[in-house]
């Protein structure tokens, strides 16, 4: 796929766009990534990529293992017996990537409803206060096609004033 044919470029490019926001004031920082996160996604069908499904477990917490047993009608030993694990910071990840609720020929999540918060709310793009998560950010637009946009236009804008 074009987006990873020379992922080391390309984390290069992002590391360099990463520290140039360092330099930048957060609120302003916010306020651009609230504009272009809205902009991207607008245009964006993550059902032709699914690269976080694929590529990436959120950490799930204890309300979305609740969710997601009742969506699944399973139990607490079926889910960690089959689909959850604990990983070695301790948080609750799934056992497998791609992700064991994507369907890998539709790339439509099976719980999409009742996903992990993580998921709803990836790549991040939007949160506040970003420059304190700036290196989540650095993480996921080497995954996510439409974060590496995002920063992109970000960076744009901000380096034209
Ligand atoms: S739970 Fe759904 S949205 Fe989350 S990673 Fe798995 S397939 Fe993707
Ligand atoms: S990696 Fe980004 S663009 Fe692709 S499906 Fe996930 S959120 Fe959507």
């Amino acid at each position: 796929m074009e987006f990873f044919e020379n992922l080391e470029k390309l984390q290069a490019e992002i590391s360099e766009k990463i520290d140039a926001f360092r330099e930048v004031q957060s609120s302003v920082l916010d306020e651009q990534f609230d504009r272009y996160h809205h902009v991207v996604f607008e245009k964006t069908n993550c059902l032709t990529c699914a690269n976080c499904c694929k590529n990436y477990s959120p950490i799930i917490e204890q309300e979305d293992i609740e969710r997601i047993q009742k969506a699944l009608n399973v139990d607490g030993k079926y889910l960690f017996d089959n689909l959850i694990e604990m990983d070695e910071d301790g948080d609750f990840v799934f056992k497998s990537q791609p992700c064991p609720m994507l369907d890998i020929d539709s790339n439509k999540c099976k719980i999409y409803a009742d996903r992990p918060q993580a998921c709803a709310e990836y790549p991040h793009t939007n949160m506040k206060r970003i420059k304190k998560h700036l290196e989540l950010l650095e993480t996921n637009a080497s995954i996510c096609p439409a974060a590496n946009e995002i920063l992109d236009k970000v960076h744009s804008a901000l380096s034209s004033k």
